[in-house]
């Protein structure tokens, strides 16, 4: 599983840093270094470009894993320099934004979006579940139609499908046709013929919270 990320245009970023002279950067050694958005060498392209832009970098580094609690450990051993900074310019996913934010009397801005927790297909990155809290994947012949159709479709196909390919994205299967396969596969095609409940919207209340004990 991978928290799959973009980089923010440039101009965003400066825009965000506008009413900040000094910048120190906290890069990622996860995600965003595996997708190139945000580990060693993209923090140190963005200091070389800030610094052409008029900023001044207090100083960098890039934590193993910036969503864990390692980060508040990270952010105390470089106080100093931290200390000397107006902003913290993050390259990890929103949830490391987060923790640095957590830990550090600075503002940070995030300098890539977060897009979804997808998996990898070699060079591509596939969104496989949007935790929707109502998982239907019993009857979909464990592919997740809420993911793998543009349109999220829980019935079945729309009338767009062609030749078992999806309307959106000719170069995709339809994902109600891959379903029909699997279930066929599976000899559960009785499956579609029952009336499923409709998609519960507020099966997540957001914010999201989960009580264990
Ligand atoms: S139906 Fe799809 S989005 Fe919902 S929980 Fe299952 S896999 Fe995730
Ligand atoms: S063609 Fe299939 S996958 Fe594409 S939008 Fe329609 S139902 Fe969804």
């Amino acid at each position: 599983m991978i928290s799959a990320t973009e980089q923010k245009p440039l101009e965003e970023i400066t825009q965000s840093l506008e009413k900040c002279k000094s910048v120190y950067l906290i890069g990622c050694g996860t995600c965003t270094t595996i997708l190139h958005t945000g580990g060693k060498a993209e923090v140190l392209a963005l200091k070389d470009k800030l610094e052409a832009a008029g900023k001044k970098i207090a100083g960098w580094m890039v934590i193993p894993t910036a969503c864990d609690e390692i980060t508040k450990y990270a952010l105390e051993s470089s106080e100093k320099e931290i200390q000397a900074a107006d902003c913290l310019l993050v390259t990890s996913c929103a949830y490391g934004v987060q923790r640095v934010s957590q830990w550090a009397d600075k503002p940070a801005i995030p300098a890539v979006n977060t897009l979804f927790i997808g998996k990898e297909d070699g060079d591509t990155y596939s969104e496989v579940c949007a935790q929707c809290g109502n998982c239907v994947l019993a009857w979909t012949g464990g592919i997740c139609p809420i993911t793998s159709c543009p349109k999220g479709l829980l019935e079945g196909p729309c009338g767009g499908t062609n030749k078992g390919k999806c309307e959106v994205d000719p170069t995709k299967d339809c994902a109600w046709t891959l379903i029909y396969k699997r279930l066929e596969q599976q000899g559960r095609l009785d499956l579609l013929e029952k009336e499923q409940p409709p998609r519960n919207y507020q099966a997540v209340v957001r914010p999201g919270r989960l009580i264990t004990k």
